[in-house]
């Protein structure tokens, strides 16, 4: 892969363009095999490696198919689902799938928990985000969230939790993505792990929202719940931001006749490892404590080792943690250059949170993966992104 450039993007969009044409001539099927492999494509956007052999791009040898999904799962186009019935490998091409009819749309919600609403900052779901989320997702190497059905929308998909049994459903409602959950059979709603499922769900968005290159400052998303509160009742339904920290998570809705806060109904406090007044705080700050300190070093020393992290660039990396120029350099004489020393001593002073790091992002999995895409250690970035 890494020897691929290139030089005319065109070639990939034409590429998923045919893809897109197919599905909706499906009746006289141009790319694929057969009349019903061309139906599964249509109505769950899952397709095998041979159907790419009919594509110009591969026609004309510019590239192999293999190639090409490896390039489109890189680009969160596409995601790979397992095997279908007949034991061939399937891809998933979020983008063909059609709209959710109305009557599919209205589902009623579970008593005991409210539906997690996601928004974002520029105020709607940004273009690609939703289905980059269900590639993103799919592609997981825990694998414990696979699709529910064959029935999958372009704006609502439906997960099945294999690990507990559950059902999660996603959808794009334009202004936000709603998460619902179906309880399986037999369970109660106290055995969904809601912190589970949103902190998953809060990743994979981080995951996408940096591979988009969206800026987080501009799309960040965050959560909220449809208001409830009892003032803004006659107003439109509208939704009210949840205000998650420490100390006082709450819920603040700027929207209605008046603004105000409260604190999380039970219902609410739900998805996140806090009690609805606040009490159980131990848990929740433990979540939030996932980052890392000095005791650290040999394991991320170990992860850049095995993942083939170009040493040489520990000055640009420093710098992207939080690190400042004068540090490095006297990191750089301490060690006479020896690049190893200067990465470890490097990321010793990131571990310690020393300069600008606790500005820059606490040290985890993610502040590392943010920096290393910044300096365009992008594969390594990538993995990094995973094990956050
Ligand atoms: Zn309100």
């Amino acid at each position: 892969m890494k020897d691929i450039v290139i030089t005319d993007p065109q070639i990939l969009l034409d590429l998923v363009n045919e893809l897109i044409l197919c599905t909706f001539t499906f009746k006289n099927i141009r790319t694929m095999g057969s009349r019903s492999e061309a139906e599964r494509f249509h109505s769950s956007g899952r397709f095998k490696k041979q159907s790419l052999q009919k594509c110009d791009i591969i026609k004309k040898g510019l590239l192999t198919a293999d190639q090409v999904i490896s390039i489109l799962i890189h680009l969160s186009i596409i995601a790979p689902v397992g095997i279908n019935s007949e034991g061939e490998e399937e891809y998933f091409l979020p983008c063909v799938l059609v709209h959710a009819p109305v009557s599919v749309l209205a589902s009623t919600v579970a008593p005991g928990y409210s539906p997690l609403l996601i928004t974002f900052k520029c105020g709607y779901t940004p273009r690609g985000v939703f289905s980059c989320l269900i590639s993103s997702i799919l592609c997981s190497r825990e694998g414990q969230w696979v699709l529910a059905s064959d029935k999958i929308y372009r704006n609502q998909v439906m997960f099945h939790l294999t690990e507990y049994g559950h059902y999660v459903l996603l959808k794009n409602c334009i202004k936000y993505l709603q998460v619902t959950i179906t309880v399986c059979h037999g369970s109660t709603i106290s055995d969904v792990p809601f912190p589970k499922i949103q902190e998953f769900l809060s990743q994979h968005l981080l995951i996408v929202i940096t591979k988009l290159r969206y800026s987080a400052h501009k799309v960040g998303h965050s959560f909220g719940f449809h208001c409830t509160l009892e003032d803004h009742a006659t107003s439109d339904p509208h939704i009210a931001q949840c205000i998650i920290s420490i100390q006082n998570p709450h819920i603040k809705c700027t929207i209605g006749p008046s603004p105000m806060t409260a604190s999380l109904t039970l219902e609410q406090a739900i998805w996140f490892k806090v009690s609805s007044k606040g009490q159980d705080k131990t848990n929740y700050s433990n979540t939030l404590r996932t980052s890392f300190d000095i005791t650290h070093l040999s394991m991320v020393l170990r992860f850049l080792t095995k993942e083939h992290y170009d040493a040489t660039t520990w000055q640009q990396l420093g710098l992207a943690l939080g690190i400042y120029q004068p540090t490095l350099n006297k990191i750089e004489s301490d060690a006479r250059g020896k690049t190893e020393d200067c990465l470890r001593v490097c990321l010793s002073s990131w571990l310690r949170q020393e300069d600008n790091v606790k500005e820059s992002g606490i040290p985890n999995w993610y502040t590392l993966a943010k920096a290393l895409d910044s300096i365009g250690q992008r594969s390594i970035a990538d993995l990094a992104y995973v094990k956050h």
